[in-house]
């Protein structure tokens, strides 16, 4: 499926994002719409629509996204935070080009609802 989201277009420079992360394989930017102090949403370069929809030739990619989500809370100060990615519109995902999302700064609950 071509890759017509909103974040390939935040890939290509078409619309702006608060970039707080970038090398060759991925980019990781503030959320939108933040759900905690931090919000960030580290998304791979290469588009692959959903946790779902992975397939073994991605795992290197998928190992670099959760490390560099953990670079990420780092970075911006967190030692307990949550990663979060949404597979399917009955989970939440709202936009299918996959994204690790990094969520910390306030006192997280669990079960998540
Ligand atoms: P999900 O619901 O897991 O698919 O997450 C999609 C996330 O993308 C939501 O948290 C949105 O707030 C966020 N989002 C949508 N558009 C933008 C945008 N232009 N810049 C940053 N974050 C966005």
């Amino acid at each position: 499926m071509a890759d017509d989201t909103i974040f390939r277009k935040i890939l290509h420079g078409e619309i702006p994002c608060d970039k707080v992360y970038s090398d060759e394989f991925c980019l990781a930017f503030r959320d939108i719409a933040p759900q905690a102090p931090i919000h960030v949403l580290v998304i791979p370069r290469r588009p692959i629509e959903s946790l779902r929809s992975a397939v073994e030739s991605d795992q290197t990619l998928l190992g670099h996204l959760l490390l560099v989500a953990a670079r990420v809370a780092r970075q911006e100060g967190l030692n307990d935070w949550r990663t979060v990615i949404n597979s399917g519109t009955g989970a939440g995902q709202t936009v299918f080009h996959l994204h690790v999302h990094v969520i910390g700064g306030r006192p997280l609950a669990w079960p998540p609802g």
